[in-house]
């Protein structure tokens, strides 16, 4: 029996974890790399084996980082089962056909760039294409619920159990038995924590004798959630009554859901103005929100009570939904209102747009409520840039600029310290899916376990 890392070993993206046992291979995620152009290149690479022998690929949730290289490990030969939550699985086909989109889109700029120059060079082929994307679709097999045991095959038993990071996102357990010998390896996922919206509490991990757990945050302790629901209704009704637009740059999956859950929560306490108009402006928050209301199975009580007096957890009176391009553009116009869009680190999308004829204006605000990447227009806008540059033109930065940290989806490192305790002292624990340093300062803390902070394609036995 044995355990590789390939991917997020020593960064956040990439997630992809190989096992082996009695001649069978299960992948536990298949992400994409994402951040720095040099990071993406890495995309290309081999995976470090081979494709078409995987048997089994089992999927923790959604996220690009997670599932974004599914359609190539299909490409280059996976003809295996995919098993996921029912949840995960509708989540990620739009996340994955978003990403093949994206990925012909700048196959196409960058060969039109280079078009331009004398030393063409080799076109540029995208990592994947849409119908790469579709092609995989049929990989993905039966659903599982959540604490339900599935033997995949003699000696392999899977069990997902609820994360709380995104809506049906999972930890996986894996029971292995090999001439005798038993393993009970068990992967965090991308952890939650306690008390979010819409989501039900982490589940408590079973015990294991291997933990592969994420370090997100390992080094950070976050910052609570009601102070920054305070500052968040204060900055729209500030900005609003000075007919200023508020600018929320988001991720279209969990982040733009929460917030409307969250606004409409301010609406009812009568903390913000009942007909506050709010544009969702992109089509995939939109599809997403959609996918959120067929999979209720996933909420927490309190939406579910919400559900049940005969509300939607999303629906505000001044919500409009914009999936149209030129309907995005006409939002120039607005005044006094609030406006969602992509991307959240404003590295692309419709909220470009946005900040291009908002943030010149003193009266309008930027708020952001995510993770923002050194590099990025987001990092430039919050590190106090006096003017940026947008579609080739210099925008000077009046508009009132908020950063509001209380709303991750990553457990944080004392609840981290947590979780790992609730494992049971397992005799190895492998640190993956943080920056180098945040791995670091986590294994500092762990004293009951061998801790290893594995590198990429390293191969341990269990
Ligand atoms: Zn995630």
């Amino acid at each position: 029996m044995h355990i590789s890392f390939h991917g997020a070993a020593g960064n956040v993206t990439g997630s992809c974890f190989l096992i082996e046992c009695r001649g069978k291979r299960v992948l536990i995620d298949c992400g994409l790399y994402q951040g720095k152009r040099e990071l993406e290149e890495d995309n290309r690479n081999d995976f470090g084996f081979d494709p078409a022998a995987i048997d089994y690929l089992l999927l923790t949730h959604a996220h690009l980082d997670h599932c974004g290289r599914i359609p190539l490990l299909s490409k280059w030969g996976f003809t295996g089962k995919i098993i996921t939550t029912a949840a995960t699985r509708e989540l990620a086909r739009l996340v994955m056909l978003d990403s093949a989109r994206i990925q012909e889109e700048e196959a196409r700029y960058r060969n039109y760039k280079a078009s331009k120059k004398k030393d063409r060079g080799e076109p540029v082929e995208p990592l994947y294409d849409t119908l790469d994307a579709l092609n995989c679709l049929d990989n993905f097999s039966g659903t599982v619920d959540f604490m339900t045991a599935h033997d995949l095959c003699p000696g392999i038993r899977a069990s997902f159990f609820n994360a709380g990071h995104i809506l049906g996102s999972a930890g996986i357990l894996l029971e292995l038995e090999d001439t005798g010998r038993r393993s009970r390896v068990l992967f965090s996922g991308d952890l939650g924590y306690d008390d979010r919206a819409l989501l039900p509490d982490p589940a408590p991990p079973p015990h294991a004798d291997t933990v592969i757990m994420e370090t997100t945050y390992g080094n950070r302790e976050h910052k609570r959630l009601d102070p920054s629901l305070d500052e968040l209704y204060q900055a729209i009704n500030t900005t609003v009554a000075r007919r200023g637009n508020v600018l929320i740059p988001s991720f279209a999956l969990e982040r733009a859901q929460e917030i409307l859950y969250y606004l409409r929560e301010g609406i009812e306490k009568g903390l913000l103005d009942r007909n506050l108009p709010v544009y969702l402006d992109s089509p995939m928050a939109i599809s997403a929100t959609q996918i959120f209301l067929r999979h209720r199975e996933c909420f927490d009580e309190e939406t579910w009570e919400v559900i049940s007096s005969g509300r939607d957890p999303f629906a505000l009176p001044g919500l409009h939904m914009v999936r149209d391009a030129a309907e995005s553009m006409a939002l120039k116009q607005a005044r006094g209102a609030v406006i969602i869009a992509g991307s959240g680190m404003c590295t692309g999308g419709r909220i470009r747009h946005h900040l291009r004829h908002n943030l010149w204006r003193p009266e309008s605000s930027v708020i952001f409520v995510g993770f923002a990447a050194n590099g990025t227009l987001a990092r430039r806008i919050i590190n106090g840039h006096d003017e940026v540059r947008i579609f080739q033109e210099e925008v000077e930065v009046n508009a009132e600029v908020y950063t509001i940290g209380g709303f991750s989806a990553h457990a944080d490192q004392r609840e981290l310290l947590n979780w790992h305790a609730r494992t049971g002292g397992p005799e190895q624990t492998f640190l993956v899916h943080g920056e180098e340093i945040a791995r670091q300062s986590f294994a500092a803390l762990l004293t009951n376990t061998e801790v290893h902070l594995p590198t990429l394609h390293q191969k341990f036995a269990l």
